[in-house]
């Protein structure tokens, strides 16, 4: 069986403290069948890591760069990432996609960035309401996917599967819904390699809290949770990690 993944991504929020509360709550709560990784603001990449450092906590950015190094003012490079010790970082969440207009190609390209500097991405596609009820979403999708595909890097990244609708809307998918997505998105990498399809993680994100968890990591094309909201709560991260 695959690994779980329990993700926390803070999204603006957070502080110097509840990275030095989360931290060590966080370090131990992984074991042999779950990993935890934390993505906290940029700011404060250096202090998570530095605390989980030697710990089974893993760190991952919010976001990187597409190139390596440049005149690039606000941004980071994948191999600053990993300079601190993180060994993930986010790319192409819906955030980023709609309030900083990333596109797919630019979310493909910061993809091979990360591999080019040993960090796993966590590739981010989902539908909007819009989409899902116009009947899209499978096209949405595999447009989404068909970008990632573009870098043979593919196979070695994390898909996390977050449904506009459900992001922070208190309205996740149901655990049967998000199954049938993610067994949609696995056959769908299947027909490029059915080998590493079988190895890749595949999360779901959308309001995933200690309340549902459970019911959506039971499923079995769901290795993992993105989770936003509930990830500033460390009792939540550590029942979330316990149900996995
Ligand atoms: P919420 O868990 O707050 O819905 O956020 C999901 C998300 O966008 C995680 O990346």
């Amino acid at each position: 069986a695959r690994r779980k993944l329990v993700v926390g991504n803070w999204k603006m929020h957070g502080s110097l403290a509840l990275c030095r509360e989360a931290v060590p709550a966080l370090a131990t709560a992984g074991n042999a069948q779950v990993e935890i990784i934390l993505c906290p603001p940029a700011p404060f990449l250096g202090e998570v890591a530095r605390l989980a450092a030697g710990t089974a906590l893993a760190s991952g950015g919010q976001d990187v760069a597409e190139l390596a190094s440049g005149a690039r003012t606000g941004e980071w490079s994948a191999g600053m990432l990993a300079e601190l010790g993180c060994r993930y970082a986010l790319v192409g969440h819906s955030e980023r996609r709609q309030h900083h207009y990333e596109n797919d190609a630019l979310i493909a390209g910061k993809a091979r960035a990360c591999a080019s500097a040993g960090i796993t991405p966590i590739v981010c596609i989902g539908e909007s309401l819009h989409e899902r009820e116009s009947g899209e979403t499978r096209q949405v999708l595999c447009n989404q996917l068909d970008w990632l595909l573009t870098t043979p890097h593919w196979r070695n990244a994390i898909i996390a599967y977050e449904p506009l609708w459900a992001i922070g809307s208190n309205r996740p998918a149901t655990p049967e819904l998000a199954q049938e997505t993610h067994a949609f998105i696995r056959a769908y990498l299947a027909s490029c390699d059915p080998a590493a399809a079988q190895q890749l993680p595949l999360l779901y994100g959308g309001s995933v809290n200690a309340a549902n968890a459970a019911g959506i990591l039971a499923m079995p094309d769901i290795d993992g949770v993105l989770v936003g909201g509930a990830s500033l709560q460390i009792q939540a991260m550590q029942a979330i990690s316990a149900t996995a």
